[in-house]
């Protein structure tokens, strides 16, 4: 395996999944009868430029297919934390009626909607059809393409350069993130800023967060490794921001290479902080798969001996870091018997590779569960105020990551 960023060897593995089916293919009842594609989950580091990244077994117009589930809009807090990056945006940039603002992966238009109610020019690039028609249907412009040089070039001729370029949670998606930050380039503005969110590479060390590894994320991002391939894309970056989303991510504000934009202090310090952190050392990265490995068996053990004492477990949000956590752990429905989510796309369909079947949430107490098994960890605050009426009658909460937890 050679580095997708600067071609070195790679032969060591940080994490060793197994085989797992692409975590956003859900399936529907008549998939059940056909044969599931599993393709090795597998994650190496890159000793030279340190991108931690996964073996490239599927091509990405695989994973992101027109039926693409995944909906942004379907979290509260997401929006709310949307809403507010786009208020500050406004101001901190000086965002008008002339600027225009361009957002890759804008999904279901779960951010640009709030661009728009402030008459903000603004163009979403997003390759699945699903969510881009869903988008659409809020009178936002949206072009249904993966963004590659070759439409940057195009989208840069025919409708101008962006004041603001937007990719939240699209960089660790991006196969070819060299090509991506090259895009990024030839869209912006002389002085226009890029701001990408992405989960920092290190808190999924430190958090144990290994079910955020799934085929669709490509790259495990740290700051140090970012610095370096806007470097040599012609960019820079000029200030970094932590953020509580999907389990600690970084924000950062990128412009090109001689625009005006000054230095923030937080740059120097976010590289210091990941020096002393070891991101630089192999050894950092030696002990990760033993952690997952204990958390995977710690929840075996105890959905194990919570079935023995006859006690029905259930899991909610079908999210995708839940589907490999399930797939790594081999558990199916004879442990969890079903699986509650919002999102009315994946309901009455089935999770990938655990055949665990997904449930409105309105059918919980139908259903009655003893323990509802929390699998988007990182908004289980959200999930248990939402759901405080099951806990007052004695519904009890469990989240496997960083720690086996019972609430
Ligand atoms: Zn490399």
């Amino acid at each position: 395996m050679f580095c997708r960023n600067c071609n070195s060897k790679i032969n060591n593995t940080f994490l060793d999944l197994g085989h797992a089916p692409p975590s956003n293919a859900y399936l529907s009842k008549n998939d059940l009868l056909k044969v599931e594609r599993y393709f090795p989950l597998k994650v190496g580091v890159c000793k030279n430029c340190w991108l931690v990244q996964t073996e490239d077994f599927i091509a990405a117009d695989n994973l992101f297919t027109k039926d693409y589930a995944y909906l942004s809009s379907a979290s509260e807090t997401w929006l709310k934390h949307c809403k507010n990056f786009v208020d500050y945006s406004i101001s901190e940039f000086n965002l008008h009626s002339k600027s225009l603002v361009l957002e890759v992966a804008s999904n279901d238009g779960y951010l640009l909607q709030y661009f728009k109610f402030k008459d903000i020019p603004c163009l979403g690039i997003e390759p699945t059809e699903y969510t881009a028609n869903i988008a659409k249907g809020k009178g936002l412009n949206i072009i249904n393409e993966f963004l590659t040089r070759k439409l940057a070039k195009e989208i840069s001729l025919s409708k101008g350069k962006a004041d603001l370029i937007i990719g939240n949670n699209v960089y660790a998606h991006v196969p070819d993130i060299k090509d991506f930050t090259h895009s990024l380039k030839v869209l912006i503005k002389e002085n226009g800023v890029i701001s990408l969110e992405f989960p920092h590479l290190m808190n999924l060390i430190s958090g144990k967060q290994f079910d955020t590894v799934y085929h669709e994320h490509f790259s495990y991002l740290s700051f140090t490794t970012v610095v370096s391939i806007f470097k040599d894309a012609g960019l820079r970056i000029f200030n970094v921001q932590e953020l509580d989303t999907h389990g600690g991510s970084l924000r950062i504000f990128g412009c090109l290479k001689d625009s005006i934009h000054k230095e923030n202090i937080s740059v120097k310090r976010m590289l210091d902080k990941e020096l002393i952190f070891g991101i630089t050392n192999i050894k950092t990265y030696d002990s990760f798969q033993e952690q997952a490995e204990l958390i995977k068996n710690n929840l075996l053990g105890l959905l194990i001996k919570l079935k023995k004492e006859n006690k029905v477990v259930m899991a909610y949000g079908a999210a995708a870091k839940g589907n490999t956590l399930l797939n790594f752990a081999g558990i199916k429905s004879d442990l969890i018997r079903f699986v509650f989510d919002n999102a009315t796309s994946k309901q009455n369909k089935y999770l990938p590779g655990s055949h665990i079947k997904i449930l409105n949430p309105s059918e919980i107490k139908r259903s009655n569960p003893d323990y509802l098994l929390i699998l988007p960890w990182n908004i289980s605050n959200e999930i248990i105020e939402s759901l405080s009426k099951f806990k007052e009658s004695g519904m009890k909460f469990i989240i496997a990551v960083p720690n086996i937890k019972i609430i």
